[in-house]
């Protein structure tokens, strides 16, 4: 089998076109030219959507070949051409139902802390809760939202960011920010940045902790209840969600 190689080899190439169409031109060929290689060497490769990494840029594709050795995942339509690499690919996310917004309520959740607990202990589905994660973002401190039932993409977390390092906030961290890990949410929080998937913005009434231990709050809602810095698409694509080509 063919496994992504482990001694990493770098070959540069610049156009030098003058505008962007151009550029567009030059990537086509080049693009031919490897499918040339790899059709005549017999690999079945292909061509998956891909992050541009540090280097930045707007475009930017792997050849891959699937193995069951693989170290590598992407997500392909079955009815077109869309294949993007894991941590590129677009979440489309399942949309929910408007529904009239609730009022705030507090409700007493003893010792629990995950969002799989959150939802057998209050009988919710995981898709009408809050999920927060900690970040820390070159120093910075950083609140991340999303719909309980979605994992969050730390790659395009970090380009969302335009950070250069990314990593989980520990203990210490979550404690100095005054959050309270495992009953976290957005409401009432200043000073910190927020970024949220925009998973939260369809659905209503969702379960989100109350930054206070064992307490969680029925019937948030976003605007109403809490404010976002940034709102974008930072979920993980799943098996099974709508093609992002519609
Ligand atoms: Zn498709």
């Amino acid at each position: 089998g063919l496994i992504r190689v482990r001694e990493f080899i770098m070959k540069d190439l610049y156009s030098f076109d003058i505008d962007e169409e151009g550029l567009d031109i030059s990537y086509n060929k080049m693009l031919n030219a490897y499918q040339n290689i790899y059709a005549r060497c017999g690999l079945p490769v292909l061509l998956v959507e891909a992050d541009s990494g540090a280097i930045g840029g707007k475009d930017s594709h792997e050849f891959m070949i699937t193995t069951d050795t693989g170290e590598d995942e992407m997500i392909h339509c079955p009815n077109c051409d869309y294949l993007a690499n894991a941590e590129k690919a677009q979440s489309t996310k399942e949309k929910l139902p408007d529904e009239e917004l609730l009022p705030l309520e507090e409700v007493a959740t003893p010792g629990i802390t995950t969002i799989g607990g959150l939802s057998d202990f209050l009988k919710v589905p995981q898709n009408k809760t809050l999920k927060v994660v900690f970040y820390i973002a070159d120093e910075e401190f950083v609140i991340a939202v999303i719909r309980g039932d979605i994992e969050i993409n730390e790659v395009k977390l970090k380009n969302a960011l335009h950070c250069v390092e990314l990593r989980l906030a520990n203990e210490d961290e979550v404690k100095k920010a005054g959050l309270v890990a495992g009953s976290a949410s957005p409401i009432g929080v200043s000073g910190i940045k927020v970024i949220a998937d925009d998973s939260i913005t369809s659905g209503a009434n969702f379960v989100a902790g109350a930054n206070k231990p064992d307490t969680h709050i029925k019937n948030a809602n976003y605007p109403r209840d809490f404010k976002i810095d940034l709102i974008t698409d930072i979920a993980k694509a799943k098996a099974g969600e709508e093609c992002p080509r519609g």
